[in-house]
C-alpha cells in the first residue's frame, strides 16, 4: 500500500489479466492461478478463466474505443492492451434485417455482421485475447490448429505484433482462405486429413521440444482465447440499446463462441449493465457436419464424433470440444439445435445477399438457413426480437454460389447488342 502514486509504477504492475483471477475446471470446480493451463490436472476437464468485475459502467464502455478493447475490464487482458500493436477487431456492425425479417415472416430480425473483422472473420476477436495471453507468456510462437479462418487470423495479428507465426489447417480448404492465411507471412502447413487429425497433431506437437515456446490458440491457449467470443454478445446487446435479444442464432463448430455468447450475455445480467429476461439460443450446423444437431434430436448429452462432409468448411469440426456444453445451453435456455444442406446453405447464402446486401461466408448461409428452417417450422417466435450471426465474409468460399453468380448477359459494347440481350429474355 506504500505505492500510492501510479506515476512511479514500473509498467510490469499493470495486472496481465485485468479484472482475472483465475482459472477454474468447468467440470469438477478445482481452481487454478492464471497460467498457461488449458486441462484440469484432476479430470481433464477444460478450464475457464474467473473474473472479480470491479464496478462497470455503460458510460465506461461507451467512451471506449470502437473495437473489442471497450470491453476490456470484462475480457482476461490488461488495461492498456489498446495500446499494444494488435488488429483491434470488433464493434462491427448490427444491421436492422427488414427485408430479410420480410421475407421469412419475422418482425424484428438484426444480422450481426462478423465479415467486417480485419481478416474478415468473426476469428479476429478469439486471437486478440490469445495473443495478449501469449505475450503475457513470453510464446515467441504463434500456432493453431484450423479450419481456415483462424490460420489467416492468427497469421495476421502475429505479423502486426511481431512474433513468429506458423498455423495448421487441413489441406484441401477453399484457395481463398490458403492465400489469406499465407499472405501475412509466417508458415502454413497444409495437413493431409481432417480438421479433426489436425487438431490431433497440434497437441501432440505441444508435448515435443519441437513445440516449446508456441502459443497455439485454440489449444493451449484455448482458456483465453474463448474469452474473446464474449464481445459479440458484449457488441450485441448494447447495439439493440442495452439490451438482450429473445432468441439468437448461433453457429457452432467446437461449440466454444456459443457457449461463450452464452457466457456474455449472463455476465452483462449479473453486472446491472443489462435488465435480466430470458433469452432463447439457437445453434445450427450444416448437415454433413452435424454431430451436435444429431446429439440434440436424440436426447443425447454426449456427441458422438462425425467424419465431415460439407462445402462449410469453416464449421467442419467432426469431435466437437464444446459439443455438450453446446447442448445443456440450448436446453437451458429453450433454444434447439438444427442442420440444414449444402443445397440450403447455398440458397440462403443467395437469399442473404439478395434481401439484405450481405455476403457471407458457407457459415452465414448455415445460420440464416437455420433461421429459416426453424422460422418456418414454427420453432422460433415470429413476433420475438431475433438476431443471426454472419461470422464470415462470402469472398472467401466464392465456389459455394459462383455456379449462380454470374453475368446476366455478356455482349458487344452496344445499345443494340444489350437490347437483343434482354429481348430474348423477354
Ligand atoms: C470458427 C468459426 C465459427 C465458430 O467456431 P466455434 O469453434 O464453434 O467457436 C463460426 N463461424 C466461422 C466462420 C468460423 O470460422
Ligand atoms: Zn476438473
Amino acid at each position: 500500500m506504500a505505492l500510492a502514486n501510479p506515476a512511479v509504477q514500473p509498467a510490469a504492475a499493470v495486472a496481465p489479466f485485468g479484472s482475472a483471477v483465475g482459472l477454474s475446471c468447468r467440470e469438477c470446480g478445482q481452481t487454478y492461478d492464471l497460467g498457461p493451463s488449458y486441462a484440469c490436472l484432476e479430470c481433464f476437464g477444460p478450464l475457464e478463466v474467473s473474473y472479480d468485475f470491479g464496478g462497470v459502467s455503460r458510460e465506461a464502455i461507451e467512451a471506449g474505443p470502437a473495437n473489442i478493447w471497450r470491453y476490456r475490464d470484462l475480457l482476461p487482458v490488461p488495461a492498456d492492451v489498446a495500446d499494444k500493436p494488435n488488429l483491434a477487431p470488433g464493434w462491427t456492425r448490427l444491421v436492422r434485417a427488414r427485408n430479410l425479417g420480410k421475407e421469412l415472416g419475422l418482425r424484428s430480425l438484426h444480422v450481426k455482421d462478423d465479415s467486417g473483422n480485419p481478416t474478415h472473420s468473426f476469428k479476429d476477436r478469439v486471437v486478440a485475447i490469445a495473443l495478449e495471453a501469449a505475450r503475457t507468456f513470453g510464446y515467441t510462437t504463434l500456432s493453431c490448429s484450423s479450419t481456415g479462418n483462424l490460420a489467416g487470423a492468427v497469421t495476421a495479428a502475429a505479423a502486426r505484433a511481431g512474433l513468429r507465426a506458423c498455423v495448421f489447417i487441413p489441406a484441401d480448404l477453399e484457395q481463398a482462405k490458403i492465400v489469406m492465411a499465407s499472405v501475412y507471412g509466417g508458415d502454413l502447413v497444409g495437413i493431409e486429413g481432417s480438421y479433426d487429425e489436425v487438431n490431433r497433431f497440434c497437441s501432440e506437437l505441444i508435448g515435443d521440444p519441437l513445440g516449446e515456446g508456441w502459443g497455439f490458440v485454440n489449444v493451449n491457449l484455448r482458456t483465453y482465447y474463448a474469452e474473446g467470443s464474449k464481445t459479440l454478445a458484449y457488441e450485441i446487446a448494447e447495439q439493440l440499446g442495452w439490451r438482450l435479444p429473445d432468441q439468437i442464432v448461433i453457429p457452432v463448430a467446437s461449440g466454444s463462441q456459443l457457449t461463450k455468447i452464452d457466457k456474455g450475455f449472463r455476465e452483462l445480467i449479473k453486472l446491472g449493465l443489462v435488465e435480466e429476461k430470458p433469452y432463447r439460443i439457437f445453434a445450427a450446423q450444416a448437415a454433413g457436419c452435424a454431430p451436435v444437431s444429431s446429439a440434440y434430436k436424440a436426447g443425447h448429452e454426449v456427441v458422438q464424433p462425425v467424419r465431415p462432409d460439407t462445402i462449410a468448411k469453416s464449421l467442419a469440426i467432426g469431435n466437437p470440444a464444446d459439443g455438450p456444453y453446446v447442448l445443456d445451453i440450448v436446453r437451458r435456455t429453450g433454444g434447439a439445435v438444427e442442420d440444414v444442406t449444402d443445397a440450403e446453405v447455398v440458397d440462403a447464402m443467395r437469399l442473404l445477399a439478395r434481401t439484405e446486401g450481405i455476403f457471407a461466408e458457407t457459415a452465414g448461409g448455415v445460420t440464416v438457413g437455420v433461421l429459416r428452417k426453424l422460422t418456418e417450422a414454427g420453432v422460433l417466435d415470429p413476433d420475438a426480437e431475433t438476431v443471426v450471426l454472419n461470422t464470415g465474409d462470402g469472398l472467401k468460399t466464392l465456389d459455394a454460389v459462383a455456379e449462380f453468380a454470374r453475368p446476366t448477359a455478356v455482349i458487344r459494347p452496344s445499345v443494340d447488342a444489350f437490347r437483343a440481350a434482354f429481348d430474348d429474355r423477354g
